[in-house]
C-alpha cells in the first residue's frame, strides 16, 4: 500500500504529479533515442470553485473521481494519466503525433461534457495539447509550458475546449 501510495493519487487512483514527471522524462528520452513525437494534454475542469461552493467538496471529490475514471478509459494503456494538482490533470502519449493526440484530447473533452455527473450535473474542462513534432520545445518542461499556455487561452475564449499547439487540426482552433 504504501508502494502504491508512493506512485499514485489517492483520491482519484491516477499516478500523482511526482511519478507522471519521471514518467514524463523517460518518455522525452525515449522520444530522442528512437525519434518518435511525443504529445502532451493537460486539462483543467472549468469552474471547478463554483462547484465546490453549490455543491460541497465531498461531490467536488466525487466529481474528480469521475473525470479521472473517464481519462483513464479515454487513452491507451501505454498513455498516461495523472493528477497534475487540484483539478487539473496531465496526460502523456508516447509515439503519439499533434493530430492524433488533437482527436485524443478532443474525445476526452466531448466524453466529458456528455457524462451525467449525477448531483453535479453537467461539467467541462478546458485544455492544451502540444507535441515534441513542432520543434520548439528543448526540453519536457517546454511541453508542459506549451499545453498550459493553450489551456490558458482555452479558458479565454469561453471554455470547454481543446486548442492544440501550433497545430492545423480541423475543429480544433488553431494556435501558432
Ligand atoms: P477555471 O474554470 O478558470 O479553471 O475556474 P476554477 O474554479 O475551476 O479554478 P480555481 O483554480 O479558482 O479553483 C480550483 C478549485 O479546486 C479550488 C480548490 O478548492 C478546488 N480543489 C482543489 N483540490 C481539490 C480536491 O481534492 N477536492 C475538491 N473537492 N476540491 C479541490
Ligand atoms: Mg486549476
Ligand atoms: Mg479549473
Amino acid at each position: 500500500r504504501t508502494r502504491a501510495l508512493a506512485i499514485h493519487d489517492e483520491l482519484t487512483g491516477l499516478f500523482n504529479r511526482r511519478f507522471a514527471f519521471q514518467l514524463l522524462n523517460t518518455e522525452w528520452e525515449r522520444s530522442i533515442r528512437f525519434g518518435n513525437t511525443l504529445s502532451v494534454i493537460l486539462l483543467d475542469i472549468d469552474h471547478f470553485k463554483k462547484l465546490n461552493d453549490t455543491y460541497g467538496h465531498l461531490t467536488g471529490d466525487d466529481v474528480l473521481r469521475q473525470v479521472s475514471k473517464i481519462l483513464q478509459e479515454s487513452v491507451r494503456r501505454t498513455d498516461t494519466a495523472g493528477r497534475y494538482g487540484g483539478e487539473e490533470f496531465l496526460v502523456i502519449l508516447p509515439k503519439t503525433d499533434e493530430n492524433d493526440a488533437a482527436k485524443v484530447a478532443e474525445k476526452i473533452r466531448s466524453s466529458i461534457a456528455e457524462h451525467d455527473f449525477g448531483v453535479a450535473g453537467k461539467v467541462t474542462v478546458s485544455g492544451g495539447v502540444s507535441c515534441t513534432d513542432g520543434d520548439f520545445a528543448k526540453r519536457p518542461a517546454d511541453l508542459i509550458a506549451a499545453s498550459d499556455s493553450m489551456l490558458y487561452r482555452a479558458k479565454g475564449q469561453g471554455r470547454n475546449q481543446m486548442l492544440v499547439f501550433g497545430s492545423s487540426m480541423p475543429g480544433i482552433m488553431k494556435v501558432d
